[in-house]
C-alpha cells in the first residue's frame, strides 16, 4: 500500500479555494502558496463566480498590459487628449496616498471597481507600493510603469484639480444634461476619481447609476482615495446583481481581495514567518492587539484600562490574582494552556504594562501568558521602506491571530480583519479622550472595513439621502457613525 504524502500542501489549501492561479515561480514569491499553512482560520471560500471572474480579469490584465501595441495607443490617446468611441483597453489607475492601511483600501477598491467596470488596474508604484508585495499577475503586471505616462504631476491632483470627475460635473463638462446623454465628442481622454475624505458632493456622486454610464466612456480613470469605497459600489443598481454573485456572503470582499491581492514580498514574508515561528506558533490560541496611537500623544493609562477591561470582560485575556492569592496549579507543566498576546503600536508603554502584568500576577484561569510587540516606531513615517516594511509585516501578523481587538476608525486594523477574517471586538474613541469608554469595546457587524465619506447627495435627483437605506445589507459603521455604511 502506497503511503499518502502528508504534505502541508495537501493539509492546506494553497490556491486558496480557487482564488490563486497555479504557475508563479514559488522563490519569487514566498507568500504566495505559503500563506496558507500560517493560518488556523482558513477563512471564507471564494465564489465560483468570483474566480472565473479574476480569471477573465488576468486575460484582460495580460492583453493590455503595459508593453502591448493596446496600451501603446491609450497612452497615445491619453496625449491626444481626445476620447475615443470603443477603445480597445481602459485602464484606472490607483494613486496610493497616507498611511499603509489607506493604500491598501484604496488599491483593493480600485481593483474591485476594475473588475466591475472591465478596466486594467496599474497602481503607481510610488509610497512602497513596488516595495511591500509581489506581483499580481502571471505574465503581465498591476505596477503602472511612471516613465511614459503622460499626465504630468498626475498623483497630486487634489479637489481643486480642474479634471476631477466632480468639477468635471460641477462645471458642465460632461453630463450637461438631466439624462446624462453625452457624446463621445464630449468626453475627455481621462477623469480624476477624487474620493478623499474632503472630497465634495460632485466627486461623491461618483456611486450612482447615472455617473458610471459616463464614466464608462472615458478611457483613463486615475482614482485616489483614503477609504474603502467599496460599500459605495453596492449604491449603483448596475453592480448590484456582480457584487452578488462574486460575494454571495457580502461581509467578506476585502476578505477574498485582500488575500487575491496582497502577498508579503520575500522582505516582508521574512519578518512575519520568523516572528510567527518565535513568538506565537506555539501558542494554544494567540490574542492581537492593535493599538493605534499617535506621534505626540502620552502614555493613557486610559487607553491600558480599556484593553485590559476590553480583553478580561469578553475572555479574551484571563483576570490575574492579587498578590497571595492562592493559584490554580495544573496537573502537569504540559497541561497547561498559553496564549500569546500579538501588540502592535508605535509605542511600547501597553505592551510592556500588560507583559508586566502577567509577569507579576498569576492568572485566575492558570493559563500562561506571553505578551510580545515587534516594533515601537514612535511616530507614523513617510518614505521610509523599513518602516512600511514593518507595519506590513505587523498588519499580517495580526491577521494570523484567532482573536483580533482593534481600536476604531484604524485602516491599519481594517486590513488584518479582512485578510484573517476576523470580526473583532473595537475600542471605540474615548468621547473626551480622558474617561474609559463603557463598555471598553464591541464586537464589530462585521469583518469588512468601514467607508468613512459615502455619498449623501444625489445630483442627478437633487436629493440627500442616507446611503446606509439603500441597499439593506449595507449598514452604519458603529466605529465611525457619522461616516459610512459598512457591508
Ligand atoms: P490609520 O491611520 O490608523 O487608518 O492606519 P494607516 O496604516 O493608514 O496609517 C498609520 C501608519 O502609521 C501605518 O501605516 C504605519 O506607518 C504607522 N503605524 C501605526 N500603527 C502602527 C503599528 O502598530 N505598527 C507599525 N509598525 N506602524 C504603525
Amino acid at each position: 500500500l502506497a503511503m499518502q504524502p502528508r504534505s502541508s500542501a495537501r493539509r492546506h489549501d494553497r490556491l486558496l479555494g480557487g482564488l490563486l492561479v497555479d504557475g508563479f515561480n514559488e522563490e519569487s514569491c514566498h507568500s504566495r502558496y505559503q500563506s496558507a499553512t500560517y493560518r488556523r482560520n482558513p477563512g471564507r471560500q471564494p465564489s465560483t463566480y468570483l474566480i472565473s471572474k479574476l480569471r477573465r480579469h488576468e486575460s484582460l490584465q495580460m492583453r493590455c498590459r503595459p508593453g502591448t501595441a493596446a496600451y501603446s495607443n491609450a497612452l497615445a490617446q491619453l496625449k491626444s487628449g481626445k476620447s475615443v468611441a470603443s477603445p480597445e483597453c481602459r485602464y484606472i489607475v490607483s494613486v496610493p496616498i497616507e498611511g499603509l492601511g489607506n493604500r491598501i483600501l484604496a488599491a483593493a477598491s480600485a481593483f474591485l471597481y476594475a473588475l466591475l467596470t472591465d478596466r486594467v488596474v496599474l497602481v503607481d508604484p510610488s509610497n512602497d507600493m513596488d516595495n511591500l508585495f509581489c506581483e499580481l499577475f502571471l505574465g503581465a503586471t498591476w505596477l503602472l510603469p511612471p516613465e511614459g505616462f503622460p499626465l504630468a504631476s498626475y498623483a497630486n491632483f487634489s479637489i481643486d484639480t480642474a479634471e476631477t470627475y466632480g468639477n468635471v460635473l460641477k462645471n458642465k463638462v460632461i453630463g450637461g444634461g438631466a439624462d446624462a446623454a453625452t457624446t463621445d465628442a464630449q468626453l475627455p481622454a481621462f477623469a480624476y476619481v477624487y474620493l478623499h475624505s474632503d472630497a465634495g458632493i460632485h466627486d461623491r456622486n461618483f456611486f450612482w447609476d447615472e455617473d458610471q454610464r459616463l464614466l464608462r466612456h472615458v478611457q483613463w480613470l486615475v482614482m485616489s482615495t483614503d477609504n474603502y469605497i467599496v460599500p459605495g459600489l453596492f449604491l449603483t443598481k448596475a453592480f448590484r446583481g456582480e457584487l452578488g454573485k462574486m460575494f454571495p456572503e457580502c461581509d467578506a470582499v476585502l476578505h477574498h481581495l485582500g488575500r487575491y491581492l496582497f502577498h508579503p514580498n520575500n522582505h516582508v514574508w521574512g519578518l512575519v514567518t520568523r516572528y510567527y515561528d518565535a513568538y506565537l506558533a506555539g501558542a494554544t490560541q494567540r490574542v492581537g492587539i492593535q493599538v493605534r496611537v499617535f506621534g505626540g500623544q502620552p502614555n493613557s493609562p486610559e487607553i491600558l484600562e480599556q484593553i485590559t477591561s476590553c480583553t478580561q470582560k469578553h475572555k479574551l485575556l484571563p483576570e490575574v490574582l492579587a498578590a497571595g492569592e492562592p493559584t490554580t496549579l495544573p496537573a502537569s507543566r504540559a497541561k497547561k494552556k498559553s496564549k500569546a498576546v500579538l501588540v502592535t503600536s508605535l509605542k511600547p508603554w501597553c505592551q510592556e504594562k500588560i507583559r508586566s502584568m502577567y509577569w507579576e500576577h498569576a492568572t485566575a484561569t492558570g493559563e500562561v501568558v506571553s505578551v510580545h510587540q515587534p516594533s515601537h516606531e514612535e511616530y507614523q513615517r513617510f518614505g521610509v521602506k523599513s518602516h512600511d516594511t514593518k507595519a506590513w509585516a505587523e498588519i499580517y501578523l495580526l491577521s494570523l491571530t484567532d482573536v483580533l481587538v482593534t481600536t476604531s476608525q484604524s485602516t491599519f486594523g481594517y486590513v488584518a480583519q479582512g485578510l484573517g477574517g476576523l470580526r473583532p471586538w473595537v475600542m471605540y474613541k474615548p468621547a473626551n479622550g480622558t474617561v474609559v469608554p463603557d463598555p471598553p469595546c464591541r464586537r464589530d457587524v462585521s469583518m469588512e472595513p468601514c467607508f468613512f465619506q459615502p455619498p449623501n447627495y444625489n445630483l442627478w435627483q437633487d436629493q440627500w439621502l442616507d446611503a446606509s437605506k439603500i441597499v439593506p445589507h449595507v449598514q452604519r459603521c458603529p466605529d465611525f457613525p457619522w461616516g459610512g455604511p459598512e457591508t
